[in-house]
């Protein structure tokens, strides 16, 4: 989006072309909801390989931020799914790219933020489902190093994420996830999408329900009710997306609002690295319960601008506390690029420029793929047009 300009809709984009039931393969707008996907062909055995925390977002910006979800470790990125797109440039040109068609500019659009041109339409080989119900296990750790053995062992598992506790210092305590889809064969029998309603948060509140003093306290009640290690049936959508069950969950911070800060170390200097950022954390007393610690795999990103690398990832929120919260992500960053990783362009409102370049090694030849009359905020931040 550009503040000082015009900004292009999807919405009214999102209609189906084709689906082959044999392959798997569907063809669609770029405006289409992963969930419009989810809700039609998951009754027919097909669903997406790869989603995030949310189903309510488009082909489009999946593509756009070459999004990952919890099994990245298994099937990379969205962009690893998706055949071929048609994308429409400034100059009127539809260009038809494929890792065999003007493959540079297919590589370009994957993760490039909307800045090579509109997404128009798109081939994605969706994966043949057996059951949309899991078995999802339940285990706690203590550490960093305990979580990287626990993420280890559960490569084989389909979906690993955990959450934890950020006001719980370096020696981090956390729930761990990790889940495969039912193969047994009474589940199998009719793969219903879950028809989850949704609640709605009556009223944005003055000030941020999320502060230390809450924090400390859920953080508290939701570890000793998970600590306990237990295997549970749920159904997808549950264990997925369950912020999609309310519709308007950022509210709970407050009028000022919160900032995402996420990022991606790699294995190599993952644990130091994390173990000092949530001691500073800690010092300072931020964050919310929002907190995602997950493993990427080793399948690389093919996208020049895509975040995924092989190693961890942490997804926190914090409340906006204006300067306060601007301090620490600052020194949040010196701590990402000492440690060659970076942050996600996807949750990100203010990385410098500096930062951008020294940790996106493409990002100077990314510029040659650029659509001229395509810009935004994020663009005009991080390349300076
Ligand atoms: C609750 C929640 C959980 C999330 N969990 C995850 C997660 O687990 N993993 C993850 O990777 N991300 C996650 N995200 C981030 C989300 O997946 C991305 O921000 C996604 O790109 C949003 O897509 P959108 O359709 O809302 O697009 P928008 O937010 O509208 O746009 C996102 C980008 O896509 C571009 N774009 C959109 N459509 C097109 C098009 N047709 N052509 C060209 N460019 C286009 C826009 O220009 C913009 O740069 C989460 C977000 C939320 C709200």
């Amino acid at each position: 989006m550009a503040s000082d300009g015009q900004t292009i809709l999807t919405d009214h984009y999102r209609y189906f072309h084709a689906f082959d039931p044999a392959t798997g393969i569907l063809e669609c707008e770029s405006g289409v909801l992963l969930k419009d996907i989810q809700d039609t062909f998951i009754p027919q055995g097909w669903m997406l390989p790869v989603t995030p925390g949310t189903q309510l977002i488009s082909v489009g910006g999946a593509i756009a931020n070459d999004i990952h979800g919890k099994n990245h470790h298994v099937r990379g990125n969205f962009g690893h799914h998706v055949i071929s797109l048609e994308l429409l440039r400034s100059d009127l040109n539809v260009i038809h790219c494929s890792r065999y068609e003007n493959a540079a500019l297919f590589f370009a659009t994957l993760g490039g933020i909307g800045l090579t041109g509109l997404i128009l339409r798109v081939k994605i080989q969706l994966l043949a489902l057996q059951s949309v119900l899991l078995d999802v296990e339940y285990l706690n750790f203590r550490g960093v190093a305990e979580f990287i053995a626990l993420a280890k062992q559960s490569e084989p598992w389909e979906y690993t994420v955990s959450w934890i506790d950020c006001l719980s210092g370096k020696n981090v305590r956390g729930i761990f996830m990790r889940a495969n889809h039912q193969t047994r064969s009474e589940s199998n029998t009719h793969p219903t999408p879950l028809n989850n309603k949704t609640k709605k948060i009556p009223f944005t509140p003055a000030i941020s329900c999320i502060n230390t003093l809450s924090l400390k306290a859920f953080n508290h009640l939701y570890y000793q009710v998970n600590k306990t290690p237990r295997v549970i049936q749920q159904h997808l959508y549950q264990f997925q997306y369950p912020l999609d069950a309310i519709e308007n969950w950022n509210v709970l911070y407050g009028q000022k609002g919160f900032y995402q800060y996420q990022y991606v170390i790699p294995m190599q200097s993952a644990q130091d690295a994390i173990e000092d950022m949530l001691e500073l954390i800690y010092a300072a007393q931020q964050g919310s319960f929002l907190v995602v610690l997950k493993s990427f795999g080793d399948l690389a990103s093919e996208g020049m601008l895509s975040f995924p690398m092989q190693g961890l990832t942490l997804a926190l929120d914090f409340p906006n506390l204006g300067q306060k919260t601007l301090t620490l992500f600052k020194q949040l960053d010196q701590i990402v690029a000492q440690a060659k990783g970076r942050l996600y362009l996807a949750k990100d409102a203010r990385m410098s420029r500096d930062l951008f370049f020294a940790t996106y090694p493409h990002a100077e030849a990314f510029k040659n793929y650029r659509d001229p009359a395509i810009s935004s905020d994020m663009s005009k931040r991080l390349f300076g047009y």
